[in-house]
């Protein structure tokens, strides 16, 4: 019997939903941990309080000398909360989260101690961070990356540690991680959607960008998963036979959530609330074992925090209920993947979102402006966006039967669409005053009104317009949202920079109203930007053929994709803007490259092991039970056993053949590896393993998933899919 299997199911049935107890409200409990406003002002002078909100509001410097004062405060809220150790929590190009704890206490001789944390290790570290990924920036014998404190991200405590958010760079200033470039970028849009919001309301001093992401997961048993070592090591299955049931009935999205795993969300929202996280909505996908969990917006550097902490946390809560999180994006073959809904706008500091249509003509016109704007730059900037999403896992959603496609394009529904048709349509120069009020009042004045039901929601579109936000839906569920969220406000952000200088120049040189100025651009960006507007299914042929024409494109694989980042066009752009630097993005690319071999590499192991070790000796085991059975039945039957045999000795056969595939398959597919390992440059190898060393897996796959249909259950030894996916 195939021992390990069964024990796990067995381990699996025998679960019991670990209890929770929530005595508390969740209003109270919410960001007990975090060093908040309130904990600020408790525990810091008047003068460095108002040095870190100035930091925050106005990305003010904060002085060496407040540092001292600000870290007594935070030391003494930390102990005073049960933490021992600190740590520079940050972001590198790993895609996880990074932190070395140091205790506060410190001896100060005769045998004397003390609890320190001075302004000093607030403010800056030297991790000793040679080994996490630099793309050639950092050569191990040169000097060390530090980090440096965030103050826009409030510090917090994680178990009994006090966690400072900190950017990551080289010694040289280079950016080594996801976060510096994000805050840069988030600087930029600030700027220029500021100085773009000033048209409609001098009052605007300050302009947020707001993520709303919504995380998809799977869960599965901690034991069925020790049994799948595809799932342990890759986080996903590079084998196993459709279950015979799977999501055809569509009967478990939104439907009642099981008491195993409502019990790990509970404790999970606990969590949650401690740490600050606003999380509001959980609820089953439309996969077996599948949810989401998905918190109230924020600012968009806390948010990207906050979804980076919580994939930890949701490791961590699951580890306690005998879970494992799968945050792949593609878990299973045929059963859909996760995204994370990256849900976007902007938010000035009167309180009002830009992306949110409004009560007047005017605040409608302010929507249109940004609505237009944003749809501009994804027009010109697709491709970078498309690249911005790029990894190993989440190919197999993009362009792999799955919404959505790997063609970005943008949804606005019905109602806007007609009203970018009217708007096109606006005269060319000064418009008459009958036109202005006509627009105002049957255009632009009856915005809100189409839009409260605008319920048309397009749900394979990889960029929808959802009433007052979009919605980036390619993001990978396993992604740092950093990433896309960088490029996606940098493209914006230029995009209003030459909109107001476009819109300044006719005030000036064409002496053009204002608002006449405004209409002029708008309508020359609606016609500029009509090729990214797609309404209709983002699958199948039809829509690749379409976007084909209209020159959008369509990079199916992440080798291919990625090259967008280091195209003049984007490294035009992000120096422009003071982002990143040509350095910092092509050691980028080489890191994403790099990553993306790496992968590949490590999954064509795992399927060559399991393959070899697990799959090829049970099928030989089962073959020689039937060769039994053929031997047992001539020597009774003598020359008649054929008759009786005859299938026995066809499977046999089979099997035999699907041994031979896998196996030869499995060679072929090590020299493929072997060639591509000897490439010294990272782009060479990265589309090696993706075009020679990649195609192997669905071959080797097959046979074994054909094998799993043969050969006797009961020595089976991978959990199957069935087992994976409706046991909880
Ligand atoms: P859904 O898209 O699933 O139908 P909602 O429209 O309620 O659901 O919103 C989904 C997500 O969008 C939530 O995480 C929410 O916080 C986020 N969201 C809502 N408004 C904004 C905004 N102005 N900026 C950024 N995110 C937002
Ligand atoms: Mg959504």
């Amino acid at each position: 019997m195939a021992t390990l299997r069964f024990q796990a199911l067995q381990e699996t049935f025998h679960r019991v939903p670990v209890t929770v107890h929530e005595t508390e409200r969740r209003s109270s409990i919410f960001g007990k941990n975090v060093f908040n406003e309130a904990a600020m002002r408790q525990y810091l002078t008047k003068d460095s309080y108002n040095s870190v909100m100035d930091a925050i509001e106005n990305g003010s410097k904060i002085a060496r000398g407040m540092a001292d004062h600000i870290s007594t405060g935070m030391k003494e809220w930390a102990i005073s909360k049960g933490a021992t150790h600190y740590t520079h929590w940050f972001q590198p190009l790993t895609g996880a989260t990074a932190e070395k704890h140091d205790a506060f206490f410190e001896t100060v001789g005769n045998g004397q101690t003390i609890e320190k944390f001075g302004g000093g290790q607030l403010v800056q570290q030297e991790p000793d961070a040679s080994s996490f990924p630099n793309g050639g920036i950092r050569n191990t014998f040169e000097a060390r990356g530090y980090t440096a404190w965030d103050p826009t991200s409030p510090a917090f405590i994680y178990g009994t540690t006090l966690c400072i958010p900190t950017v990551f760079v080289s010694y040289t200033g280079e950016a080594l991680d996801y976060k510096t470039p994000l805050l840069r970028a988030l600087q930029t849009i600030d700027q220029a959607a500021t100085a773009v919001a000033k048209y409609f309301d001098k009052n605007v001093s300050k302009v947020n960008a707001t993520l709303g992401w919504e995380q998809e997961y799977f869960l599965i048993d901690k034991a069925l998963v020790a049994a799948r070592p595809d799932i342990a090591l890759s986080g996903r299955t590079l084998l196993g036979h459709a279950s015979a049931k799977g999501q055809q009935l569509d009967d478990h999205y939104f439907g009642s959530i099981p008491t195993r795993v409502l019990n790990y969300m509970r404790d999970l929202e606990t969590e949650c609330m401690y740490l600050g996280i606003p999380v509001k909505t959980r609820h089953n996908e439309v996969a077996p074992n599948q949810f989401e969990l998905a918190p109230i917006f924020e600012e968009t550097n806390l948010a990207v925090d906050h979804n980076s902490l919580l994939m930890d946390v949701m490791d961590k809560v699951a580890d306690r209920h005998n879970f494992k999180v799968l945050f792949h994006e593609k878990p299973f073959k045929g059963v859909n993947g996760s995204g994370k809904h990256n849900n976007w706008s902007l938010a000035t500091n009167t309180g009002v979102n830009l992306l949110g249509p409004g009560s007047t003509p005017m605040k409608n016109l302010q929507f249109l402006t940004f609505f237009i704007n944003t749809l501009k730059a994804v027009n010109e900037y697709e491709e970078l966006l498309r690249a911005s999403i790029a990894s190993a896992s989440n190919d197999h959603r993009l362009g792999a039967n799955e919404a959505p496609p790997a063609i970005i394009s943008a949804f606005i529904g019905s109602q806007l669409t007609q009203v970018l048709d009217e708007l096109e349509k606006v005269t060319n120069g000064k418009l008459s005053p009958q036109e202005k009020t006509d627009l105002k009042l049957n255009v632009v004045g009856k915005i809100p009104e189409i839009l409260l039901d605008n319920t048309d929601r397009n749900r394979t579109s990889p960029f929808a317009f959802t009433g007052n936000k979009f919605e980036l839906r390619a993001v990978g569920s396993k992604a740092n949202c950093a990433n896309p969220m960088t490029v996606l406000n940098a493209i914006v952000a230029k995009q209003l920079i030459e909109f107001k200088e476009k819109v300044d120049g006719l005030i000036k040189n064409k002496k053009m109203k204002k608002d006449d100025a405004i209409f002029n651009v708008l309508r020359e960006y609606i016609k500029d930007s009509k090729r990214i507007r797609f309404e209709g299914d983002g699958y199948g042929e039809a829509w690749e053929k379409e976007a084909k024409k209209r020159g959008l494109s369509n990079h199916k694989t992440t080798p291919e994709a990625l090259k967008a980042k280091i195209s003049k066009k984007s490294i035009a752009l992000f120096e422009e803007l003071g982002i990143m630097n040509k350095v910092e993005i092509e050691a980028r690319y080489e890191i994403e490259t790099e990553e993306y071999a790496l992968r590949i590499q490590i999954e064509g192991r795992i399927l060559g092991d399991i393959a070899r070790n697990h799959v090829i000796p049970t099928a030989i085991r089962y073959q020689n039970i039937l060769i039994e059975n053929v031997q047992g039945l001539k020597d009774i039957y003598g020359a008649g056993f054929k008759k009786l045999a005859g299938e026995q000795m066809e499977l046999i056969e089979q099997i035999s053949e699907h041994i031979a595939k896998i196996n030869n398959g499995i060679t072929q597919m090590i020299e493929e590896r072997k060639k591509a390992n000897t490439i010294i440059n990272a782009e060479k190898r990265a589309s090696a393993y993706c075009t020679k060393v990649k195609p192997y897996f669905d071959e080797i796959r097959y046979h074994c998933d054909k094998l799993e249909l043969l050969v006797d259950d009961e020595i089976w030894p991978l959990p199957k899919y069935r087992e994976l996916l409706f046991t909880r």
